[in-house]
């Protein structure tokens, strides 16, 4: 009961912190988009935080996600995993937004999948971060990426994710710092491209140690798992 109670105190906490940060920033709160990470809770503390006003939740496992989405079909569910073919069928069409996309081949599945369901499934394109991660593309693969994109009539670009390195702020906020920095380099060209299916406005950064650095750089979503649902954080 104890921790239950805590996530509504922590959920607090958090837009507190949220709101801190896009005051020294000049931005809006309303602008940053609070994901309850729950890859490692169960649906009742879902449903807690639920009760504390978040509608936003993350699982990095394609049968969690559905799973928990089926449990709680109205609220948004966003993939944040890594993808694989072969169960993307359970993401496609459940997901609100999957964050993890930098495979062409898996952008084309999604958007076959996407036109088998009738639906149009919304992604961001992870970008690497240039260190230890493997996932995410090559910022200079992005724009050929996109041209790809362009051409998927079931997929909607919203814009870029990133993980930033662990344990080092300064680097965190660094990644932070280029990745909103592409986007805006990018953003300018989109024009060229004529798609009406890329837009990227959205900048997928921060977790529960660097979201408010995030915030700074303009992170327009933080996927936050530890702060809201572990005890010790
Ligand atoms: C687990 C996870 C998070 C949340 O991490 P915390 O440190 O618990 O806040 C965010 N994004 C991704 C991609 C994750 O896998």
């Amino acid at each position: 009961m104890t921790q239950l109670q805590g996530i509504g105190k922590r959920a607090c906490q958090i837009r507190a912190t949220i709101s801190e940060a896009c005051a020294q920033s000049g931005r809006d709160p309303q602008e940053v988009l609070l994901i309850g990470v729950s890859k490692t809770v169960d649906v009742d503390a879902v449903e807690q935080a639920i009760t504390a006003g978040i509608h936003d939740f993350g699982e990095n496992r394609p049968c969690e996600l559905a799973r928990k989405h089926d449990a709680f079909p109205e609220q948004r569910w966003h993939f944040i995993g890594n993808i694989q073919s072969r169960q993307l069928n359970q993401v496609v069409g459940r997901a609100y937004l999957i964050h993890s996309l930098w495979d062409r081949d898996h952008a084309s599945r999604i958007d076959r999948l996407a036109a088998a369901a009738g639906v149009i499934q919304d992604v961001l394109i992870e970008v690497n971060d240039g260190e230890d991660n493997k996932q995410g593309l090559d910022p200079r693969d992005l724009w050929p990426m996109l041209e790809h994109c362009a051409t998927l009539p079931h997929l909607r670009v919203r814009g870029l994710m990133i993980m930033a390195p662990a344990h080092d702020p300064q680097r965190a906020r660094q990644t932070f710092a280029s990745l909103a920095c592409l986007r805006d380099e990018t953003a300018h060209r989109l024009v060229a491209l004529g798609a009406d299916n890329i837009a990227l406005d959205e900048l997928s950064m921060g977790m529960t140690d660097d979201y408010p650095l995030a915030i700074l750089e303009g992170a327009t979503m933080v996927r936050v798992g530890r702060a809201l649902f572990s005890e010790d954080s």
